[in-house]
């Protein structure tokens, strides 16, 4: 199905001249995203298919009168002139993206050529949410935006990784074959308030196991590493790319460089809640990647960002938003 909107589909665009159009918008971070675009007097259309996307985290937003969202799978064409898009729409979290691991393929590849043909269209600048999965389980460590990454073309994580990485040479294409003005950004692990209990990622399932006093479920042995940024920092970063003075063409990754242990994370989340849940180890999931940490020195050097929120700061208030999640049983997790 195709969709068309006229520039009366947006309630208002006096706010702004910017009409921002955030796909993936009602998920963990297009919500934060949209946050802060309306609070900077934009006007905000989410599109997003609501597969892992909540209502919740859009409710509060509804009183912006330059704010509308559409339900619209972004695999299907659309039509809305726009000047601005970000296109977060793909489900983040392993569990998630396997599920329906051909959607998620299309999603990414055909998802993102609709976008991109909606910003050509429009002259529209085009912001990417790619993943520090395109380094696969890195050979190179850090990782700096040149390393070509050591990824599996055929296996339950390559739906995803390999998703993302065509997204990529599309915006190259695009950027290269009709000067679409693109903006790319890798992003590592990042967590806080809005992610779902259920998203199936390690900080969230961490935290709700460990306050409704379940087992911690690490995976593997708990050596492998990660890196874990908190959503402010990840969202400034963004912001700081999209709105460069010179523009960057090239993908930039965005983290926090700080590396952690799965098992350590499990500790510190144990002692932070105060849990009486013990740590258990289950079966390491196909391909999962053994180490990973952004090299930010570009963000630095070219936007000034750096993460400013060191990790117990920001489990703190995750921790604190599960509290409240897991305190109303019956709030809607559907949307
Ligand atoms: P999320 O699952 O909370 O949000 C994804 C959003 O996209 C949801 O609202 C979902 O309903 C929507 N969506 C999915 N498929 C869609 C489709 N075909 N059409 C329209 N909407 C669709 O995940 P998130 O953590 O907020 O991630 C947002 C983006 O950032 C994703 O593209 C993800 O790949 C990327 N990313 C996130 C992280 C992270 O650590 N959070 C890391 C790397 C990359
Ligand atoms: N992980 C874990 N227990 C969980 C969920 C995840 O030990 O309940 C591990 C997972 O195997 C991986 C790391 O935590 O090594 C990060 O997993 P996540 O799904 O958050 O992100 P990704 O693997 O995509 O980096």
């Amino acid at each position: 199905m195709s969709i068309v909107f006229n520039s009366s589909n947006f309630r208002s665009d006096r706010a702004s001249k910017r009409r921002v159009l955030v796909a993936g918008g009602a998920g963990f971070l297009g919500s934060h995203l949209c946050d802060l675009l309306l609070r900077e007097g934009r006007t905000v259309v989410c599109v997003d298919n609501f597969s892992t996307g909540r209502m919740e985290n859009l409710r509060h937003l509804l009183r912006f009168d330059t704010f509308s969202y559409v339900r619209h799978d972004i695999v299907d064409p659309i039509d809305l002139p726009v000047d601005e898009i970000y296109n977060l729409a793909c489900p983040a979290s392993p569990p998630h993206y396997q599920a329906d691991p051909i959607h998620t393929m299309k999603t990414n590849v055909i998802g993102s050529l609709n976008l991109l043909e909606l910003a050509a269209r429009y002259q529209a600048r085009i912001f990417q949410a790619s993943t520090s999965e395109v380094y696969g389980d890195p050979h190179v460590h850090p990782q700096p935006e040149n390393y070509w990454g050591n990824v599996n073309s055929f296996g339950p994580r390559s739906c995803y990784d390999e998703g993302k990485r065509s997204a990529e040479t599309l915006f190259y294409d695009f950027h290269k074959q009709h000067g679409v003005d693109i903006r790319i950004v890798r992003i590592f692990n990042t967590y806080g308030p809005r992610m779902r209990p259920d998203d199936g990622r390690v900080v969230s399932n961490f935290i709700v196991q460990a306050l409704k006093g379940e087992d911690i479920t690490v995976y593997g042995d708990g050596s492998q590493t990660r890196s874990f940024c908190y959503v402010d920092d990840l969202i400034e970063g963004f912001h700081r790319l999209m709105y460069s003075p010179r523009a960057i063409h090239t993908p930039v990754n965005i983290g926090n460089p700080g590396e952690f242990t799965v098992r350590e994370l499990a500790e510190q989340i144990v002692a932070m809640t105060g849990s009486s849940s013990k740590i258990v180890y289950h079966p390491l999931p196909t391909d999962d990647p053994r180490q990973r940490r952004p090299d930010i020195t570009l963000a630095e050097r070219e936007l000034g960002w750096a993460p400013s929120i060191a990790l117990t700061e920001g489990l703190k208030s995750t921790i604190a938003y599960f509290e409240r999640q897991l305190a109303r049983p019956n709030a809607e997790l559907a949307e």
